[in-house]
């Protein structure tokens, strides 16, 4: 089995890049059937969303825009339980089609608060894609994904953008730790 160790824990190959390409496929799909006559403005939260946001808005065939924000609320290997708001979102979205692309909805804190903030600005909707979810763990029903590429079980994964320190985000597959 393909394997890469980082900071002495061993994780194995989860998603291959051809499965995450497919994922990708179906909710640009999902998107540009629901998005025919709009523009949306896709929201990529940063950093851990960078490769599915790239990935996505070259793969849809409508007219889009994008606008980054930098939320944090893990450290490591887990949740601190808190969002950091590290650069925030300073586009104008009123009245605007906003798509959140998020890499992974894991309790759904981010999103829960994210969302506070988007919606004190006015758009015109607000929908969340997110490339994997935990639904064991969604802890703020609201925050559960419009568009979700796969639902994994509770896993701490990284690669393709997620990270662990900040590492290992260039991984071109995503995997998963290992249990002792
Ligand atoms: P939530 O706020 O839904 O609990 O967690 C969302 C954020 O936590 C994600 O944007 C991501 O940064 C981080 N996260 C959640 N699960 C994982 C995981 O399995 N691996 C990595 N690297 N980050 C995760």
């Amino acid at each position: 089995m393909n394997s890469v160790s980082y900071e002495g824990m061993i994780f194995d190959e989860y998603i291959s890049k051809e499965e995450i390409a497919h994922m990708v496929q179906e909710v640009a799909d999902r998107i540009t059937h629901d998005y025919q006559d709009k523009k949306p403005i896709l929201i990529c939260v940063l950093h851990g969303a960078v490769f599915f946001l790239t990935d996505l808005m070259r793969a849809l065939p409508i007219d889009c825009t994008v606008a980054t924000v930098h939320l944090q609320s893990y450290d490591g290997v887990a949740s601190t339980g808190q969002v950091r708001e590290n650069v925030p979102l300073q586009t104008d979205i009123r009245d605007k089609d906003v798509i959140v692309v998020e890499d992974i909805v894991d309790s759904g804190i981010t999103m829960h608060y994210f969302k506070q903030i988007l919606r004190s600005r006015q758009p015109r909707s607000i929908k969340v894609a997110a490339l994997l979810t935990k639904p064991t763990e969604l802890q703020y029903p609201d925050a559960k994904p419009d568009y979700c590429g796969r639902e994994i079980p509770k896993k701490f994964v990284i690669g393709y953008g997620f990270d662990i320190h900040d590492y290992a985000r260039n991984l071109p597959a995503i995997y998963a730790l290992r249990e002792a």
